[in-house]
């Protein structure tokens, strides 16, 4: 995975986001539920920015 783009961090962290009873509540797989926390748990270790926010930046010139 690329740098933070924000800022150039280049140390992504992960968070627990779903935690044992919510996943079995909600039925998912352990697949399902690695795919959620890294979509929803990776974040840069710098600023705290989700990949996908870091992705959207966009330079003005
Ligand atoms: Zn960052």
């Amino acid at each position: 995975m690329l740098g933070c783009a924000v800022y150039g961090h280049d140390t992504w962290t992960d968070r627990v986001v779903i935690w044992n009873a919510l996943a079995e509540g909600w039925g998912l797989s352990a697949e399902e539920r690695h795919i959620v926390e890294r979509q929803q748990g990776t974040c840069c270790a710098g600023c705290g920015r989700q990949p996908v926010a870091s992705a959207l930046v966009v330079e003005i010139p």
